[in-house]
Order: C-alpha cells, then structure tokens, then sequence
C-alpha cells in the first residue's frame, strides 16, 4: 500500500533528493567513495556547499549584503545564538508558541526581552496583531511558521527594527522579500533535507555591535569568514539540501511552491469544515498555516479521536497524530508531499464521515 507521509519533522522529502543521496552514499561525484567517508576539503564536497548556498540565494532571491551559512546545532541553538550576535541590551519576540517560547527563554539570557504579544491565552491558536515594536529594541523576533499549532505569518512585515525570523518549517514554501530582515533561520529537518543541518541568512551589517565576547563556535562571523568550513560541517545533509533545492528549482522555484502549497491547503482545510466530523483550530482563515493543518473532532464526535487515526493509519497515511500539546490531528503539507497524498487524506476523511456521521 502507498504511504503518504504527514509527519511534522523529520518530514518528505522529494523522492529526487532521497535517490541521489542514495546515490551519492554509494559513490559521491564518480569519487569511487561515499559520501560519507570523504574529506569535507575535497574538491568535490567544496563544490557542494558552495553550489548549495549559491542555490539559496537564486531561488530566494538573497540580496547583496546577505550571508549563508550552513551549521550544526539545530535551530534551538539558534535560539541563543540569535542573542549572542544581536542583542546589546533588549530585545522584542512575539511569542506564537512552543518554538517562540523557547527562544524567547534564551535571549533572555542575554538582556531585557520584552514579549510583545502572545497567543498562549488561547493555545497559540491565532497570531497576535496590533502590536508596536519599541524602537530602541536591539531586534525583533518572530516564528513564521508554528509547526505544532498550525498558525503562520505569510507576509514580510515592515519592523522599524532589524527582523529576525525562524523559518524553520516554512522556508522555500513561497517567495520570501530577504531584504525585510537581517536574520533567518532554521533546521532544515522540515523541508529542506534530513535533520542535522541549520540554515542562517545573516546580514552583515547588523554583527559587530555588541560588546560580549562571543564563543568562536557561536559567531556568526566564523562562519561567514570560512564559508560554513571553519569545522566539519554536516557533509550528508548539506548535500541533501542542496538536491532539494535542485528540485526546487527544477519544479519551478517558490513560486510554483506556493501556489501548489496553497492549492493542497486549502483543499484540505475546505474538506475540514465541509466534514461533521471535523472543525479545525485555527478560526481566523489569515492565520491558517500552508504547511502544517491542525484539526480536531468536532462537537459530539470526540469519541471517534482514536478510531480515525486507526482507520486512517490503515489507509497508509503517516504522522496526522497532532502534537500532544493540540491533541486531534495534524497534516504537514510540505513541498515535497503531492497533492495526491492530500486527496487519498481526504478521502478517506469522506470514507470515516459516511460511515460514523
Ligand atoms: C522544529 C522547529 C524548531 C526546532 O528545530 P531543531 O532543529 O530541532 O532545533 C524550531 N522552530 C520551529 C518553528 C520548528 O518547527
């Protein structure tokens, strides 16, 4: 039976990258030796990564002025990083969720955080608005995508403030205007390549200005001088990002990715609410994040929780179990994931309804 993969992250990747890391396991760049066994100074690997930022910036369109870096550590190490290169005194989150909690826990490490507006009253199910950055914050930070509550901030917001922005799980998903931030970042888990690599676009003109000794590590102008080879980056998943961005870009770029994106959402968050069943958590339409789509049993029904993630699961779909802090079920919509899967879910969502409603 085919497996349609909804997992939230690790997640699909497109099946282009999967046989070509496969490939390259084997036998990288016709080397007679895999990947994962040679010199992170060859010429060969020199060439991916070089070839890999090179990709990130066409396809997002990256200004002058603009590094890439590609890391270890994840995006939560971002988290501190962020602070470290940034913040001199204060600096301004707004906290969307579980992600932006996190981060805002460790700049505040580093000086005064203000939280300028939070959803937490009501789970994180909406995006704050109406807010004033203060102008004499150091940087203000924002998740654009909330993995776990299905919320997502789809337009580049003017900030009177240099913008930082964890893209974690929506990065490639549509066109992005670089130019409106100084900082983004990511783990490149949810929709770029196997976990292990972190994406930062930094701009240059906001490092330098802090007064803290900065860990080596921790710096982003370490990185920014050695491109991304100060050490051992992670060589695997450096090459797999770079595949996916081939594909990307063979597909049609992030504009072909949003409109696909957007087609797959919204023929699964249309079949939510025409569902009995079924209501979806997040009631503001402009809040709806394209990549992941949170729903739960509707009035009534709840008692058919367990047995349509069992009848689901039998019909090959993978990973809708929603996180433990929504509950209900949640599908992850990422580029690499065909607009197939997202019928065969609704499918048999109809299927569940006809017989249980
Ligand atoms: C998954 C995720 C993270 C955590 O990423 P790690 O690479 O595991 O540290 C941070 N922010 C968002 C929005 C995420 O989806």
């Amino acid at each position: 039976m085919k497996k349609h993969n909804f997992y939230a992250g690790p997640a699909i990747l497109p099946e282009f990258t999967i046989n070509n890391v496969a490939e390259a396991v084997k036998d990288f760049a016709g080397m007679g030796l895999s990947i994962m066994e040679v010199s992170h100074r060859s010429k060969e690997f020199t060439e991916v990564m070089e070839q890999a930022q090179q990709y990130f910036k066409e396809l997002l369109d990256i200004p002058e002025g603009y590094h890439v870096l590609f890391l270890g550590g994840g995006a939560s190490t971002q988290f501190t990083v962020v602070p470290m290169n940034l913040m001199q005194k204060k600096s301004a989150y707004l906290n969307t969720g579980a992600w932006a909690s996190k981060a805002v826990k460790e700049a505040a490490l580093y000086g005064e955080v203000v939280e300028m507006a939070s959803s937490k009253d009501a789970n994180f199910n909406y995006i704050p608005k109406g807010y004033q950055v203060p102008k004499d914050a150091d940087y203000f930070h924002i998740t654009t995508n909330n993995t776990i509550y299905g919320t997502e901030i789809k337009e580049d917001m003017d900030c009177p403030v240099p913008l930082v922005a964890d893209m974690s799980s929506d990065i490639l998903s549509r066109p992005v205007d670089v130019s409106k931030y100084a900082v983004i970042y990511g783990g490149a888990q949810k929709n770029l390549a196997p976990a292990g690599v972190t994406f930062v676009i930094v701009r240059e003109d906001v490092l330098g200005k802090v007064d803290r000794k900065i860990p080596t590590m921790f710096d982003y102008r370490t990185h920014i001088e050695k491109g991304s080879m100060f050490n051992t980056p992670p060589v695997l998943p450096v090459y797999a990002a770079l595949q996916t961005m081939i594909w990307v870009k063979n597909e049609g770029g992030v504009d072909a990715m949003q409109k696909r994106n957007a087609e797959k959402a919204s023929m699964l968050y249309a079949e939510i609410e025409r569902n009995k069943l079924f209501k979806t958590t997040v009631a503001d339409e402009l809040d709806r994040s394209v990549m992941n789509v949170c729903w739960v049993m509707s009035e009534g029904y709840e008692e058919f929780e367990k047995s349509f993630l069992e009848f689901a699961t039998s019909r090959g779909m993978i990973g809708i179990k929603g996180h433990r802090s929504v509950g209900g079920f949640r599908a992850s919509l990422y580029n690499a994931l065909p607009p197939e899967s997202v019928k065969a879910l609704i499918e048999v969502m109809r299927e569940f309804e006809s017989h249980n409603a």
